[in-house]
């Protein structure tokens, strides 16, 4: 198939993505081509721009939030079937490893190769038009209208949900709500503080108060973030930094702490982690779902009060959840309208205009970007 994609000729030196013709070879088996109707702008797939996580190989096709339709299947594909609607997964899940069968598919071990940036047997799909091979990130690359991904990478969902807007549910919204109700545990009553409210946190706040926090502290520095956080998504209160949240937190709850902190920012710097734990309660707990620079290793922590006050720091991939028990879930959520995904999508893009999408991202104006193909 022809088609086209968006890559990194130059990952990780800011150079943006550059719009080509590739072409695509068909699935062979296990593996699934999918038409997208949409692909969401993670801020993970920046970072192969930036370099903050190292890049399998050039060119680099990447994008991993994708919402389509399946046009073929490859021998022996058994979970999809041609004309279904599906999301696509960064994490692969197979159904059958240990991690699988013990209902926690976001450790699946087909999550090796991920970073390899080639089709689980060790070759290309994708290739230039000249007919080099293109390097792809978590088995998906999105940032093209045709994909040939394995089945493991795709969830089928209902046809009766607008693929441009759940195409969120692909990572965004798993990794946010999951943040708060799986990871954090957030309970009935609990007071909550939610670090970071893009188009990660904004669903850890959702989530939050959908588990039944009493109060839901939305710490952004970007005003409208703030505003709807409020608005539209259920935090109770807002801070513009984590010392502020520090002082909203003190004074609503007596000097207590909250229950469960969550730093959900785009990219967790490890000075941020002492006082984010200085947040929370005897007892309490910070979950960190946002990704960091491969390179960071440092982080100073007081252990002293980290011990005596019995804090927990947990950390969590997809929101600590299964992608083939989160997406449906999420999605009949949406249905049902207990999940806001309308409000979430600021703007949508033609693929050309990806590099805008992106400082829409960095300047703050976006809570997620999509691409409608
Ligand atoms: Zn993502
Ligand atoms: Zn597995």
């Amino acid at each position: 198939v022809r088609t086209r994609g968006a890559l990194l000729l130059n990952p990780g030196t800011n150079t943006g993505f550059t719009v080509t013709e590739l072409e695509l070879d068909p699935p062979k088996a296990g593996e699934v081509l999918v038409k997208l109707t949409a692909a969401g702008l993670c801020h993970s797939d920046y970072h192969g721009d930036t370099g903050d996580t190292i890049a399998s190989g050039t060119p680099l096709l990447l994008g991993h939030e994708g919402a389509g339709v399946v046009q073929e299947v490859g021998a022996g594909v058994t979970k999809v079937a041609v004309g279904d609607h599906v999301i696509t997964s960064f994490m692969p899940s197979c159904g059958h490893c240990r991690w699988c069968v013990a209902g926690r598919g976001n450790l699946c071990d087909r999550g090796a190769q991920l970073l390899s940036g080639k089709a689980m047997d060790g070759t290309h799909r994708v290739h230039t038009a000249s007919g080099d091979p293109v390097f792809v990130g978590t088995f998906t690359g999105t940032f093209s209208e045709h994909i040939v991904c394995p089945e493991d990478s795709l969830v089928r969902i209902e046809k009766d949900v607008p693929l441009d807007k759940v195409v969120l549910v692909a990572c965004g919204v798993p990794t946010g709500w999951g943040s708060a109700v799986t990871l954090a545990e957030v309970e009935a009553g609990d007071v909550v503080v939610v670090i970071g409210t893009g188009g990660v946190g904004m669903n850890a706040v959702q989530g939050a108060r959908y588990a039944g926090a009493k109060t839901v502290i939305a710490v952004d520095p970007v005003q409208w973030k703030r505003d709807i956080a409020i608005a539209e998504f259920g935090a109770t209160h807002a801070a513009a930094s984590i010392a502020e949240a520090q002082e909203l937190v003190t004074s609503l709850t007596n000097g207590v702490g909250a229950d469960k902190a969550i730093i959900t920012v785009g990219v967790v710097e490890g000075d941020m982690i002492d006082p984010a734990l200085g947040l929370v309660s005897k007892g309490g707990v910070l979950a960190i779902s946002g990704v960091s620079a491969m390179t960071q290793t440092d982080t100073k922590l007081s252990l002293f009060a980290f011990v005596l006050y019995e804090k927990q720091i947990r950390g969590g991939l997809y929101g600590k959840s299964a992608p083939n028990l989160s997406i449906p879930k999420l999605v009949d959520l949406y249905r049902k309208g207990d999940l806001n995904l309308d409000s979430l999508v600021t703007n949508t893009y033609p693929l050309e205009k990806i590099n805008e999408a992106y400082d829409d991202m960095m300047t703050g104006k976006n809570l997620r970007g999509v691409i409608v193909y």
